[in-house]
């Protein structure tokens, strides 16, 4: 029996898991709630439906970015989505991590990255109420 390695058809997880799944239809969108070899059940964060993984991976791992980077970033701008922080290279595992350190609120089914602070400010703004006429 040969194992071929996977071809992309896989899941990053928050908790910086990876879930592997047969075909690519299988693979769940980003904030699904897949099932986690620690944890039980953890939601998606980055999805690869097709073999672009592949390329993307090689850009990933290009260069390390530190937690106190990632903080240094949001602070400035005090919210990022996940594709403009893994474009600036920080990875869903640093990000899960500064999570988990209380630094940033991930909102996954947004794609949105808040710093802690600026978090508390302005919720209740994003959900007003719009009477009928
Ligand atoms: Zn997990």
């Amino acid at each position: 029996m040969s194992r071929q390695p996977p071809r992309g058809r896989t899941a990053t997880l928050a908790c910086g898991g990876v879930a592997e799944y047969e075909a690519s239809d299988l693979v769940p969108t980003v904030g699904g709630i897949v099932p986690c070899r620690k944890h039980g059940h953890c939601p998606v964060v980055l999805p690869h439906r097709t073999d672009v993984g592949v390329r993307e991976r090689a850009v990933v791992t290009r260069q390390r970015r530190s937690q106190a980077e990632l903080v240094a970033y949001l602070e400035g701008r005090g919210t990022a989505t996940l594709r403009a922080l893994r474009g600036e290279r920080f990875s869903l595992r640093l990000i899960a991590e500064a999570e988990r350190a209380g630094h940033v609120h991930v909102d996954l089914l947004a794609g949105v990255v808040t710093f802690r602070t600026a978090a508390r400010s302005g919720r209740a703004a994003q959900y007003k109420a719009s009477p009928a006429a």
